[in-house]
């Protein structure tokens, strides 16, 4: 439920808020106006950041019982010629560090009160994905360390959003790739974080190693041909000690795969989304100076992947059908699965869901996710609507 926020602000301690962030009073109740800060109603009541203000990230929660504030999780920067982006970007290490970068979808967990959350990348606290934090992180490192946040992915086929089961994963699991600070945003160096989760039993995200800035490329470019080849998506490329923002870079393979997905629902995405794949595309073809053979075979992967969903989508719409993803989630208690319907209403999605199925102690349900603006779009063309 996200109602008026004006009736709400009242909720929050603006002079506290402004402190503790370090940004101006007005700026925050500028922000309340635009409703760019906003009232949600849900597990908890909280505050979101919907985009930006001053300095503080999208995404960003503010929680009013008890007061706390979870940073948004920065936004990460991705280099499409890996070279020069590394000599450039991070001319001040020695070395970086390399990570997998995972696809699933970006969670963060901490501890508010003495109730564990699991916020989205929009700052919203997703029910089921709090379920499963509950038995994945549970609450000892939180016992240990309430000021802190753990960042990581979500993973695995039971996902609502980004469902993948090439990880050999049953259901979902949870891969941390930051420790910050709550309230700062304060990021842990890359090893002390890894030893940290490692003394708590949590799993990292994969490490490959720290290499030197010039020969890390080569390693790098290695690595990405070798997960590519088994479809994971790429490498997060770290300064070691988190002073300096980290970079993303990722396999062709992923990347046909985004689009695969995308252009199956292609009225539903913006249109950066195809544009900034393409470009991808490329500059790494440029960079790995491919032969003709190569290059042909990146041309025909990147235009299969762009026209084969389209196409199915359309035959599928021209049949009557309805153009849905289907996803599913698999949880303890029937009363997530209300509350998760509940949530996807609030953030807008429109999802069918189906009788709950009961495997062992735990249910598994289907949902049907609706993509709205393909089916109108696709059945209004085929009726002869013009493209403009
Ligand atoms: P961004 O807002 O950073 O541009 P995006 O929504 O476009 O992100 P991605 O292209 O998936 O998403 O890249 C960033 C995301 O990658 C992070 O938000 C995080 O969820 C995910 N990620 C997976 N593995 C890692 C890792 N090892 N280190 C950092 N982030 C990781
Ligand atoms: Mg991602």
């Amino acid at each position: 439920m996200r109602r008026d926020v004006s009736e709400f602000a009242k909720k929050l301690d603006i002079g506290k808020l402004s402190g503790l962030l370090d940004i101006p009073e007005h700026r925050i109740t500028g922000a309340l106006k635009r409703k760019t800060v906003q009232y949600v109603w849900g597990k908890k009541e909280l505050f979101r950041f919907d985009k930006p203000v001053s300095s503080i990230e999208g995404g960003t929660s503010v929680f009013t019982k008890p007061f706390d504030i979870v940073r948004g999780f920065p936004k990460i920067s991705r280099t499409l010629m890996l070279n020069p982006a590394l000599q450039k970007h991070f001319s001040s290490c020695r070395k970086v560090a390399v990570e997998e970068k995972m696809n699933g979808y970006n969670v963060r967990v901490a501890l508010i009160g003495d109730a564990l959350v699991a916020l989205t990348r929009g700052g919203f606290i997703c029910p089921y994905t709090t379920e499963k934090a509950i038995d994945l992180v549970g609450l000892d490192f939180f016992k240990d360390h309430p000021e802190l946040v753990l960042c990581g992915e979500m993973v695995g086929p039971d996902s609502p959003y980004v469902p993948k089961t090439f990880y050999d994963i049953e259901s979902l699991d949870f891969f941390v790739f930051d420790i910050r600070e709550k309230i700062t945003g304060k990021p842990m160096p890359v090893m002390k974080r890894r030893a940290l989760m490692e003394e708590y039993g949590i799993p990292s995200v994969r490490f490959f190693g720290e290499f030197e800035i010039g020969e890390a490329h080569n390693e790098i470019s290695q690595i990405i041909r070798e997960l590519g080849g088994s479809m994971h998506e790429g490498v997060v490329i770290k300064d070691p000690q988190m002073i300096l923002p980290p970079v993303k870079y990722t396999s062709s393979q992923s990347n046909c795969a985004d689009l695969r997905y995308a252009f199956e629902f292609y009225n539903d995405f913006g249109r950066d989304f195809f544009f900034g794949r393409v470009c991808r595309e490329a500059f790494q073809s440029v960079e790995w100076g491919e032969d003709e053979e190569s290059l042909k075979k990146r041309c025909r992967q990147l235009g299969e992947n762009l026209l084969l969903p389209m196409i199915k989508t359309i035959k599928k719409k021209k049949d009557g059908e309805r153009i849905a993803e289907n996803v599913q989630i698999r949880v303890k208690s029937l009363d997530t699965v209300k509350e998760f319907e509940e949530y996807l209403k609030l953030v807008g999605v429109d999802a069918v869901f189906e009788a709950p199925e009961k495997i062992g102690n735990e249910y598994l349900v289907r949902i049907r996710k609706i993509h709205q603006s393909t089916n109108d779009r696709t059945e209004a063309i085929l009726g002869g609507q013009l493209w403009s």
